[in-house]
């Protein structure tokens, strides 16, 4: 290794968490502060973090539910719509 080029090596820097978790790392640091880390992440947790800006996911998970309820009454309802739509049509048809 070349002198006076390269900084100075600390085998055991400390990194803080913002979730409070402390671990060591090799760096040229001597600490580190991060805003996320592997026991935080929702990567790693698997749970869901959500950041909500002013109700938008509450607001889409209702247009959600609204779209599949309509699609379960457009599923439901086809079987008796479509009979009459296709009776219209030859009717229209009958009548040209
Ligand atoms: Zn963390």
């Amino acid at each position: 290794m070349k002198t006076d080029i390269h900084p100075t090596y600390h085998p055991n820097a400390k990194v803080k968490c913002a979730c409070g978790n402390e671990f060591t790392v090799g760096s040229t640091r001597e600490e580190i502060e991060v805003e996320i880390c592997s026991a935080c992440h929702p990567f790693y947790t698997g749970q869901d973090k959500v950041m909500d800006t002013a109700g938008r996911v509450e607001r889409f998970r209702a247009r959600q539910k609204a779209g599949s309820a309509k699609k379960e009454a457009l599923a439901t309802g086809k079987k008796t719509k479509t009979p009459q739509k296709t009776q219209k049509k030859s009717a229209a048809k009958t009548k040209k």
